[in-house]
């Protein structure tokens, strides 16, 4: 049955929701696929009337149940591509549901590129800005920081521009709650990033020892651009990568498409997903496994469009969990995971992911107001994750560290109003823009209260 709505806006009966780590599902009452912004304000206005919860969703690669609903649904993927562009400043409008994939495309005839990406690119971009990802550079912030301006329908079916975006300069000082957010301000319609002229990178990767990473680890980190490392538990050694970016027309010889194919698709995916199948029926073989890939580690360079350096395809599914500590603080809290690993018996055949970000000014971004390093673990997603998450989440937390709003964590919004200076400062953004709580679920009344 479809029940239309006034202004265009459509409900129609809801369909299972997974999430891609397949950690949570939902059962919404209804799913509204809004082509306009008038019909995303009918659909917040109808759910409004039927006392309904309403809750945009993206690509779905959340952990966490922070886009679930049992009321409606908002996918947003009809509210996509560029919607104008500043060439001047580089800054260009998307709408709220185009995937991060999908920007290669369609910023190159402009020349301009985001200034930072994580591991992935299947995100949407309201998704992405909304919990807060991030990639690895000490003088890099987080997506959320480049967002300059944002068109979002609030809880009582306004339209607010904020930013800048036109008519948005009265609103400015809203930015630093709406670029991430959450979702507990509004559904975002459109958003407006600052970019940066199109440029390569030149990947170096390269095995070394965990011990002297650690302990010259902030030089380390700050040594290249875009640094990072994978440590596999129960072993000694990291593989590092290094990016430097370099002017896009610098001369380069990308890589083949058969090479590309043979490092991301087979030795990134179809061997990770062997020794996670293996690791998963025979756990005992899990650390002379690792140790044998960690051996198998060489170093090996690429120079590419910075998309194709930065992502990877990531078929072999996972959970994950993901903490932002003092940047100084990231060595001493490896080497205690590392004991709690070894001193608990578990087989963990996922590596640790360790990055790092500048500080921004995002009230609730991770990396708020302090230079951050990130710690992330992750488990095959047919294995239990919870003993080790909650460990790691105890953990990590005594260091002081932030959960990823997107990843699995065990905090609430007593403990993480302690973290968040300016966390008072969102919830009453959030009080006059959602009074009646219309985007509401179990995960915000859990991180920010009822
Ligand atoms: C394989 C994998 C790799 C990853 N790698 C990284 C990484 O390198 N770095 C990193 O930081 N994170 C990473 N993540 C996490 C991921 O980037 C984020 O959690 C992000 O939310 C996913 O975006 P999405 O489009 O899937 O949003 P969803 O998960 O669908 O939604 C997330 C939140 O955004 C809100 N939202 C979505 N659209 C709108 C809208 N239009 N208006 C208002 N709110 C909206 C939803 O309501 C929800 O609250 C990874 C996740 C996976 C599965």
């Amino acid at each position: 049955m479809t029940t239309t709505v006034t202004g265009g806006g459509v409900l129609r009966p809801g369909e299972r929701w997974r999430n891609w780590g397949r950690v949570e599902s939902a059962a919404p009452a209804h799913v509204a696929r809004p082509r306009s912004v008038e019909e995303v304000v009918a659909v917040v206005q109808s759910a409004r009337e039927r006392g309904l919860r309403v809750k945009a969703v993206g690509a779905g690669h959340s952990f966490t149940p922070i886009a679930m609903t049992d009321g409606v649904s908002v996918d947003v993927s009809a509210l996509s591509g560029v919607l104008g562009v500043d060439r001047t400043a580089g800054r260009v409008r998307l709408g709220a549901g185009t995937h991060l994939h999908e920007l290669p495309r369609l910023l190159a005839p402009y020349g301009l590129a985001l200034e930072n990406m994580g591991d992935i690119d299947a995100q949407t971009i309201a998704g992405a800005v909304s919990t807060g990802t991030h990639g690895t550079g000490a003088a890099f912030r987080g997506l959320a920081a480049n967002v300059v301006g944002a068109v979002l329908v609030t809880g009582t079916g306004e339209v607010l521009a904020v930013g800048d975006t036109p008519g948005g300069e009265a609103d400015a000082d809203l930015l630093p709650a709406v670029a991430l957010s959450l979702g507990a301000l509004g559904v975002v319609v459109e958003v407006t990033v600052q970019c940066v002229p199109a440029f390569l990178l030149r990947a170096v990767e390269r095995p070394l020892p965990l011990a002297e990473v650690l302990d010259g680890f902030e030089g380390f980190m700050a040594s290249t651009d875009h640094v990072e490392f994978y440590w596999w538990p129960h072993t000694d050694v990291v593989m590092t990568k290094a990016n430097t970016r370099l002017p896009a027309g610098t001369w380069h010889e990308p890589p083949s498409r058969v090479r590309t194919w043979v490092e991301k698709e087979v030795v990134e995916n179809a061997a990770l997903q062997a020794v996670c199948e293996l690791g998963h029926r025979v756990s005992s073989v899990v650390p002379s496994v690792n140790r044998l890939a960690t051996r198998l580690y060489g170093e090996r360079s690429v120079t590419d469009v910075s998309p194709r350096v930065f992502t990877s395809p990531r078929w072999v599914r996972f959970r994950e969990c993901e903490y932002a500590l003092p940047v100084e603080a990231v060595p001493d809290a490896v080497r205690a995971l590392r004991q709690l690993v070894e001193a608990s018996g578990w087989a963990i055949s996922f590596p640790v992911e360790v990055r790092v970000a500048a500080s921004d000014d995002v009230w609730l971004s991770t990396a708020s107001g302090r230079a951050s390093g990130y710690v992330a673990v992750h488990r095959f997603w047919k294995e239990d994750h919870e003993p080790y998450f909650r460990a790691v989440d105890a953990l990590m937390c005594s260091f002081d560290g932030r959960p990823h709003w997107g990843k699995i964590h065990y905090q609430d919004a007593t403990e993480l109003a302690g973290r968040y200076p300016r966390m008072a400062d969102f919830t009453a953004v959030r009080d006059r823009l959602d009074p009646d709580r219309v985007f509401a679920n179990r995960y915000l009344d859990r991180v920010l209260g009822p």
